[in-house]
């Protein structure tokens, strides 16, 4: 499996000779689009063979940006082709947004300095000092990370980088987690024996709503020059998504390591489908979906170059639920779940995630066999958090200075 990673760049976008090229990028990607329509055209190589002698004729462009327009083109009509299948309206689409892709045989990227060459037509061609970061150096001077395509659009540059992930590893327990506001909850499983766990997203709530009052105080005292408010607010969501998102990113490391390290498969729920959590509306409006899907975004990608397994499961009824008899409650539940026909009872978000694990139970074999899972036992389990591998930062984990519980989990001494 190939593991991709985006790399973006700001740029400096004042030579007109830019414009010109992805003018022409996007015309080449949408006279392809007609021609495949019209030609009923699916594959790369058929298109290549009908069109690529035609458009090189009256393209001044760089003669290797054309099979990257073909790709779009194709790319784009799929999407087409699929609404019309499914009945739905759609007429002959056509690329709107400026934008430049190129196979990394197109581009020269010094991955030292990056300085980058594009070229435009003939020998003719562009070039750019990427703003490196620590990061961006880290990525790009290791060499299991190979370059992938380039893509332009006004003022940005990115970078794909891919490597060969390794392949999963066969999971002997399971660490399955329902995604809330503040915190990831659920449980860790392996064998006979489970603990409950509690991911804290180190302020990441706090964080949202310092910003969200800035915001509304903004949008009030700038009421008059709806232009400057749209400006300043802009800014103050991207200052908020930077700062969340870091945040983010020690939390998904350190799950990922975890879960690494205990060779266990994470399973979240699907947020892409209907009914995700089942949460109020209020809270859906306070939280938007964004920092959730940004997590398991990180989470996914992590875990695949770690080769940690990751399995996502239907969230429907996981919070109202009981993991032991089954009962579902139809009502509201409010902090704790509590079950109507047995004496189960569990704080809401964790129950969500013992029946995230049952849901995965049921549904993978290799999981099951790994896994037996009780959730009865866990009665009066307490909740261990993972402070301890979040607070220390990267290189292998050592044991902590407290105790390891009989269920394996680790309690950490500050609780
Ligand atoms: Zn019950």
């Amino acid at each position: 499996m190939l593991a991709h990673r985006a790399l973006v760049f700001p740029v400096p976008w004042e030579d007109p000779r830019l414009g010109w090229l992805l003018t022409e990028f996007r015309l080449v990607v949408n006279e392809s689009i007609r021609i495949a329509v019209r030609e009923d055209i699916r594959s790369r190589a058929r298109l290549t063979r009908t069109a690529y002698k035609e458009l090189s004729a009256r393209h001044t462009l760089y003669k290797q940006y054309i099979p990257s327009a073909f790709e779009v083109a194709l790319g784009v009509l799929k999407v087409h082709r699929r609404r019309v299948r499914k009945g739905k309206q759609s007429s002959v689409p056509f690329l709107r947004r400026l934008l430049l892709k190129a196979e990394n045989q197109s581009y020269w990227l010094d991955r030292e300095t990056g300085r980058l060459r594009i070229p435009i037509r003939g020998t003719e061609g562009v070039q750019f000092h990427l703003p490196l970061s620590d990061w961006h150096r880290a990525m790009l001077s290791d060499p299991s990370w190979g370059l992938g395509s380039l893509t332009v659009v006004p003022g940005k540059v990115i970078v794909t980088v891919r490597k060969e992930a390794p392949k999963p590893y066969e999971p002997d327990g399971a660490i399955a987690l329902d995604t809330n506001e503040d915190s990831l909850d659920g449980v860790h499983a392996t064998g006979d024996s489970a603990g409950l766990l509690r991911v804290p997203f180190d302020g990441v709530r706090l964080i949202q709503e310092i910003h969200f009052r800035r915001r509304r105080k903004l949008a009030a005292k700038k009421a008059y020059d709806r232009r400057v408010a749209r400006r300043l607010l802009n800014r103050e969501g991207q200052r908020e998504r930077r700062r969340v998102r870091q945040r983010l990113h020690r939390v998904s490391k350190g799950l990922v390591r975890f879960a690494m390290e205990a060779r266990a498969a994470i399973v979240l729920e699907d947020l892409t489908l209907h009914g995700a959590g089942g949460r109020s509306r209020r809270m859906n409006r306070r939280l938007s979906v964004w920092p959730r899907g940004e997590l398991h975004r990180q989470i996914e990608y992590k875990a695949v170059l770690a080769g940690v397994p990751v399995i996502k499961v239907n969230p429907q009824w996981t919070s109202k639920t009981c993991p032991v008899c089954g009962a579902r409650r139809r009502d509201r539940v409010g902090k704790v779940f509590v079950c109507l026909m047995c004496d189960w009872e569990m704080d809401r978000q964790i129950n969500a995630g013992l029946n995230i694990l049952k849901t995965a139970l049921a549904s993978n074999e290799a999981l099951a066999r790994a896994v037996r899972f009780q959730p009865g036992a866990l009665r009066h389990d307490v909740v261990s958090p993972l402070y301890d591998l979040f607070r220390r930062g990267t290189g292998a984990r050592e044991e902590p200075s407290g105790v390891e519980s009989q269920n394996g989990m680790i309690q950490s001494p500050d609780l």
